[in-house]
């Protein structure tokens, strides 16, 4: 594990963050997660362009530019040692007395990054996972990747001590992704998945699904708000997430996806996404 905060390297517990950090009092700040393989950021430009996105649209200037941002990225790589893993990073407004307004000229954004080793087996979610629905209950910018996950976590909380691995979201009838994933159908052969707008955050293992693996594969991917009884009665159905990779969902509410197994077109998508990892090629 490495730490770097504000510019330097730190030991883990050495740098406190103010209490007046926007970000410690109100979620004020945006994050990525990248995933670490072979030693190299998979689709390292995606999450840079997310992340800078992510500030524009929350007004946080932006102090470190791409090139340097990339090479940090390297460096603690490199220094860490670490080659499967992933690296954290979050930006917060900055620190200042307590009030909700900001003044943009006054404030430093904090900045703070570490790498981690992935110490878990990812190869068994292969065997699909059980979901639960519930409601989406988020703002109406999720698209912006901020800190303030409030709704995600109550939603995962609720999934976990129902003994599911996460929750499949419903913003009234139509399924919008998961409390910490995007989420994709199969009906007929065919691809569904949420339109990326202001209601689904655009995830970057969705999109190397959808712009990249399932065109390989030459499956048909409509993108399209799907209601409650379409994803019920779908064939199959997976999360995507930049650790877990697909993920097949097996079971939801209690009741069988297709007939329990983890399906075909996403056992070929999970596939075609795992050569794209190993071969770094995004
Ligand atoms: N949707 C939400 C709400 C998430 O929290 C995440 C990942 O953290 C995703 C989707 C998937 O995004 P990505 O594939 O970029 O990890």
């Amino acid at each position: 594990e490495l730490t770097y905060f504000n510019g330097e390297f730190v030991e883990p517990g050495e740098k406190c963050v103010s209490i007046d950090d926007r970000g410690y009092c109100f979620g004020d700040g945006v994050y990525e997660v990248t995933r670490v393989y072979n030693g190299r950021c998979f689709a390292f430009s995606y999450h840079q362009d997310r992340l800078y996105r992510s500030m524009r649209e929350m007004d946080i200037p932006v102090k470190m530019p791409p090139d340097d941002l990339q090479e940090l990225h390297e460096i603690m790589i490199e220094q860490s040692g670490i080659t499967d893993g992933y690296i954290y990073l979050q930006i917060t407004r900055g620190v200042s007395p307590r009030h909700h307004a900001y003044d943009r000229s006054k404030l430093e954004p904090t900045m703070l990054m570490y790498i981690r080793p992935i110490e878990e087996d990812l190869s068994k979610l292969a065997a699909g996972v059980k979901a639960i629905s519930l409601p989406d209950e988020r703002w109406l910018h999720v698209d912006i990747k901020t800190l303030n996950l409030i709704p995600n976590i109550l939603a995962q909380t609720k999934a976990e001590k129902k003994f599911a691995y996460s929750a499949i979201l419903f913003r009234d009838d139509v399924c919008t992704e998961g409390a910490t994933s995007n989420v994709f159908a199969v009906k007929d052969g065919i691809l569904y998945t949420h339109p990326a707008n202001n209601l689904i955050l655009k995830g970057i293992t969705r999109q190397m699904i959808v712009t990249k693996v399932a065109p390989s594969l030459g499956v048909t991917v409509i993108e399209k708000a799907c209601s409650r009884e379409f994803i019920e009665n779908a064939d199959e159905l997976f999360f995507t997430d930049t650790i877990g990779g697909v993920i097949p969902i097996t079971k939801l509410d209690r009741k069988p996806v297709g007939n329990g197994e983890p399906g075909p077109v996403t056992m070929r998508l999970r596939d075609g996404y795992e050569k794209l990892l190993h071969e770094g090629m995004a």
